[in-house]
C-alpha cells in the first residue's frame, strides 16, 4: 500500500455533523450573512442575478434557501456555505467532529510513509475547513491532497480511476474506506483495495473488509 484515501461523511466524522450542524447552521444564517456581506460577495451575487434572473438582493435570497431545501449543487450555494461555516469554525460556534481513532491512525500511517488523501462530495474548500478545525486543531498537514465531486461522482468507477492518475500511483495501491458500499464497488471495480467502514454497525457483513474503526483497519492496511 501507498496511498490511503478517505471519504469523510461517516467515515472520518459522524454524518450528523455535517447535516445536523454545518448544514442547518448555513441555512439559518444565509439571509443575514449574504446581507451583512453583499459588497464582499458582489462577484457570488451577480452571478446568481445573470444565471437566473433575478434582480434584488432578497430575490436571491429566497432562491439561496430555496436551493437549501431542495440540496440542489449549485457552485454559488457552496462557496456562500463555505463562507458562512468558516465564520462558524472562526468564531467557534462548533468544531469539525472526528472519531476518537481517526488522528491517531492517520498519524501513525503517515509516518509509516504512507500518503493520506480525502474524497468527498463537500467541496475541497470545505474538506479544508473541516480538518483545519478540529478538536484537536488543525490537521491539515495530515494530507498530501484533496478531492471532490469535481473529479467524478463517488458511485462511479471512472471518479476512481481518475484519482489514480491524479496522484500518479496504480489503483492496486490504494485503499479507500468508505461507509458506502456503493462507493466500495465503485473503487473495487477500478482496481483500488477497499475497506468498507462501518462506524454505526449497520452491516453485519458485507462484500468487502468490514471494520469498526480505523483501529481494526490499522494492521490490514499495513
Ligand atoms: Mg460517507
Amino acid at each position: 500500500m501507498k496511498v490511503l484515501l478517505f471519504d469523510i461523511e461517516g467515515t472520518t466524522t459522524d454524518i450528523n455533523f455535517v447535516h445536523h450542524i454545518l448544514f442547518p447552521y448555513a441555512k439559518k444564517n444565509i439571509a443575514t450573512y449574504v446581507k451583512e456581506n453583499e459588497s464582499q460577495i458582489s462577484e457570488i451575487i451577480q452571478k446568481i442575478k445573470e444565471n437566473n434572473s433575478v434582480h434584488s438582493i432578497d430575490e436571491v435570497i429566497s432562491l439561496l434557501e430555496r436551493w437549501i431545501d431542495e440540496d440542489k449543487k449549485v457552485k454559488e450555494l457552496k462557496d456562500i456555505q463555505g463562507l458562512i461555516w468558516k465564520e462558524g469554525y472562526a468564531t467557534g460556534e462548533y468544531t469539525a467532529h472526528l472519531y476518537d481513532d481517526v488522528i491517531p491512525c492517520l498519524e501513525n500511517w503517515k509516518n509509516s510513509g504512507l500518503d493520506l488523501f480525502i474524497y468527498s462530495s463537500g467541496s475541497v474548500q470545505a474538506q479544508k475547513l473541516l480538518f483545519s478545525h478540529t478538536s484537536s486543531g488543525d490537521i491539515t498537514p495530515l494530507f498530501n491532497g484533496y478531492f471532490d465531486t469535481k473529479i467524478g461522482a463517488k458511485k462511479e468507477s471512472q471518479s476512481y480511476t481518475n484519482i489514480s492518475k491524479e496522484i500518479n500511483c496504480e489503483p492496486n495501491l490504494i485503499t479507500f474506506f468508505t461507509d458506502s458500499p456503493q462507493e466500495a464497488q465503485a473503487a473495487t471495480e477500478a482496481n483500488l483495495n477497499v475497506i468498507h467502514v462501518n462506524r454505526d454497525g449497520l452491516y453485519n457483513d458485507s462484500k468487502f473488509t468490514l471494520v469498526k474503526s480505523f483501529e481494526d483497519a490499522r494492521l490490514i492496511s499495513e
